[in-house]
């Protein structure tokens, strides 16, 4: 049994109006993709990890994996035009057999630790899929959006909630199949759990942190920077 992960890094991040895209911006001198290889790179039971990017910046992702020490077990493949079409190609150039383990992570999440995958890594392997979780300390309400603005129209009790991160993994020949799904009925999802749970099947949950942002707008790089060193020390 293999484990592979697959880190999508082909979005735009126009929330983020830089000139370039998040996942390239530096945190402590290291670029935000290089810390979350890092962390798949540090569990030895992840045997090959492929990130997706745009074509355009192909060549600047071989040379920065190379430039860290990383090209033994990392790939580089072409993105899509969104998320999950990142994530398919991936998928098409994994050497993966049914029984093994795929994990999904946002190249956007550089806090990671290795002990949340390992644990992510185990609940796949006795439920055939689960992610990472925050439960929701906020009151949740459900919302309709009208023209002046949203207005509430429910209170989700938070027990019923969790905060979806990544890694989410699932087993090879689950996730495929899911995805051949959702892409026959045309569905795009914003997490690959989504595209699981529609096909029925059943995604378990593991505890997560607050410390596993995903930088999305500018003052989350800050954020990160100071976990980071509060991590380091
Ligand atoms: O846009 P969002 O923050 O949801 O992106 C989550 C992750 O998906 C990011 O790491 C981003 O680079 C990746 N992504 C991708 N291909 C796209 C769009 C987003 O790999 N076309």
């Amino acid at each position: 049994m293999q484990v592979f992960a697959i880190l999508p890094a082909a979005g735009l991040g126009t929330r983020m109006a830089g000139p370039q895209p998040k996942q390239f911006l530096t945190l402590d001198g290291v670029p935000i993709l290089i810390h979350s290889l890092r962390a798949f790179a540090s569990v030895a039971r992840v045997t090959g990890i492929y990130v997706a990017v745009r074509l355009p910046e192909m060549e600047r992702v071989q040379a920065q994996i190379a430039e860290y020490g990383f090209t033994d077990r990392v790939h580089v493949v072409e993105g899509g035009s969104h998320r999950q079409e990142s994530v398919e190609h991936a998928l098409a150039a994994l050497p993966a057999e049914p029984e093994d383990v795929v994990l999904v992570h946002d190249a956007v999440r550089p806090l990671i630790d290795a002990a949340t995958i390992e644990r992510t890594i185990d609940a796949v392997l006795q439920h055939g899929a689960a992610i990472v979780g925050l439960p929701a300390v906020d009151t949740i309400k459900q919302v309709e959006r009208t023209a002046h603005g949203a207005l509430v129209t429910s209170t989700i009790p938070r027990e019923f909630v969790v905060l979806a991160q990544t890694p989410q993994g699932f087993r090879y020949g689950l996730l495929r199949s899911a995805f051949a799904e959702a892409t026959a009925d045309g569905f795009v999802g914003t997490d690959e759990a989504s595209v699981v749970e529609r096909a029925g099947q059943p995604v378990a949950v593991v505890p997560g942190s607050a410390i596993n942002i995903k930088i999305t707008q500018p003052g989350d790089l800050a954020l990160a920077e100071f976990y980071l060193r509060q991590r380091g020390q």
